[in-house]
């Protein structure tokens, strides 16, 4: 047993995280439709994975992890009408939708880096699967779980008895009758699309021949296809957002366990709750959509929207504001100056002196990956006089295996930086030879930037450079 414990949806309960294969955790992540940019509420939902998979990698296992790419298949509406989000976007633009599907796929790795995700094993996209998809839905259909109406092949979710268990679904109630939308022939409110025929008379960008038709994939269907094709079944994990879990994971729970015959097909799910922009939910047409370059653009470092991630528990709904993303700014650069404070601190931590602080912060990450508790301990250690500099250099580095904040070699931001990468680097050498009380090496540093005709002022902000 390892000693990490998760809240799991699909239980409503916190337990026990045993790997199904002893010493290798296999673990799949909803990744992004990318018909448009990830904004800042997106990336939570991969943070969230990557504090996952520290903390598995901390429990000794070996993690596979899978993520998808959404690049055919998603329509604007959960009740299988609509447009297809990238056929939508390529529309409007006059672009194509592998160009469009590229440009946001770039993007997203690119913001991915930035904040220290690590990378997954595998990304898989849905136009690259279309066989494995027509294959599990040929599956289901052979298996009697599929009607054909005109609109594409659906699965009938009355055939699943255990359709509403996972996301406590009253199928008699309203919510389910919103989801039936207005695709005529549909048997049940809940029943979804696994292939869509391309509508008479329009020649979309993305599609497929296939056994019932022209046409293209439902949503659902990749995930459950490629995760069985990457990590087989059934698996140990499977991440997402909240938004998820009544319609699309439980769709790919139908799909998967009727197809395998297996249940449960994941053990663990993990939701991660959303981020709201001072109250609204973040869009286009309400002028709020920031995405981690906006936060660059205004001269934060990408680290810091890391920071501002792990001060919140990934079940708890929070704001993202400005002001809430300066507090992180601040709060980052204080653990960063603590950091470098320490940095080739010689000798050797005492191991009883790192016992207790160690065991405090594995106590918060084996606690449903409690970011928020771990980040207070890391803050305990940084400003502890009792510890040493080489017990507070050790402990630092190791928490950081999981914080991902660069403790080891990231220098903090000056606080109105001129722009000027080297001389901000040497401007916070100089602030934590001050805070070690290293006058003479304080001092070196700002004669040798006076030297330059830079001058240093010491504001309560922090340190501010100027030159002339
Ligand atoms: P999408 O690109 O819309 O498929 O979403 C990618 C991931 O981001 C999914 O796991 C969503 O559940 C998640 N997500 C979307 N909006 C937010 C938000 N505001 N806060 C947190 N997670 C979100
Ligand atoms: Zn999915």
């Amino acid at each position: 047993m390892t000693e990490l414990v998760l809240y799991n949806t699909r239980t409503r309960t916190k337990e026990r995280f045993e790997p199904i294969e002893p010493g290798h955790a296999r673990v799949y992540s909803c990744g992004p439709t990318v018909y448009a940019p990830q904004h800042l509420g997106n990336l939570r939902a991969y943070l969230m994975a990557d504090l996952l998979r520290r903390a598995l990698e901390a429990e000794g296992l070996r993690v596979t992890h899978v993520v998808n790419i959404t690049d055919v298949g998603h329509l604007v509406s959960d009740a299988d009408t609509g447009e297809d989000k990238l056929e939508k976007a390529a529309a409007a633009s006059g672009r194509s939708a592998s160009e469009i599907a590229d440009e946001y796929t770039e993007q997203w790795r690119r913001d991915l880096r930035r904040v220290n995700c690590l990378e997954a094993t595998v990304y898989c996209k849905a136009t690259e699967h279309i066989a494995e998809q027509i294959a599990l839905a040929r599956t289901l259909e052979a298996k009697g779980y599929t009607y054909r109406i005109d609109d594409g092949i659906y699965f009938d979710t009355s055939k699943f008895p255990r359709y509403a268990e996972f996301a406590h679904l009253d199928l008699g109630g309203q919510e389910a009758g919103a989801r039936i939308g207005d695709v005529p022939g549909k048997r049940h409110g809940a029943d979804f699309a696994l292939w869509k025929f391309a509508p008479p008379g329009v020649k979309r960008q993305q599609e497929w021949d296939s056994p019932w038709g022209r046409g293209f994939p439902g949503w659902h269907l990749e995930c459950s296809a490629m995760s069985t094709k990457y990590l087989g079944a059934p698996f140990d994990v499977h991440t997402g957002g909240v938004d998820h879990v009544a319609v699309h994971h439980t769709n790919e729970i139908a799909q998967s366990e009727c197809a395998l015959d297996i249940h449960p097909w994941v053990r663990f799910w993990l939701h991660n709750e959303f981020y709201d922009f001072g109250g609204e939910k973040m869009s286009k047409s309400k002028g709020n959509l920031l995405v981690l370059e906006d936060l660059v653009d205004r001269g934060f470092d990408p680290l810091a929207f890391r920071f501002f991630f792990l001060q919140g528990h990934y079940r708890q709904q929070q704001s993202f504001t400005l002001e809430a993303m300066e507090a992180a700014a601040t709060g980052h650069r204080r653990l960063l100056s603590a950091a470098l404070e320490v940095r080739g601190a010689p000798g050797e931590a005492a191991p009883d002196e790192i016992a207790v602080h160690r065991e405090r912060f594995c106590q918060a990450v084996r606690d449903d990956l409690n970011a928020p508790r771990a980040l207070a301990v890391a803050f305990e250690v940084a400003r502890s006089a009792d510890l040493g500099r080489a017990a507070r250099r050790a402990l630092l580095l190791e928490f950081d295996r999981f914080l991902g904040l660069d403790l080891a070699t990231a220098l903090p931001r000056v606080a109105a930086s001129g722009g000027d990468p080297r001389i901000d680097a040497l401007v916070a050498e100089r602030e934590a030879a001050r805070k070690r009380r290293d006058f003479a090496d304080a001092d070196r540093i700002r004669d040798l930037l006076a030297g330059e005709g830079i001058a240093i002022e010491d504001t309560p902000a922090g340190p501010r450079w100027r030159r002339g």
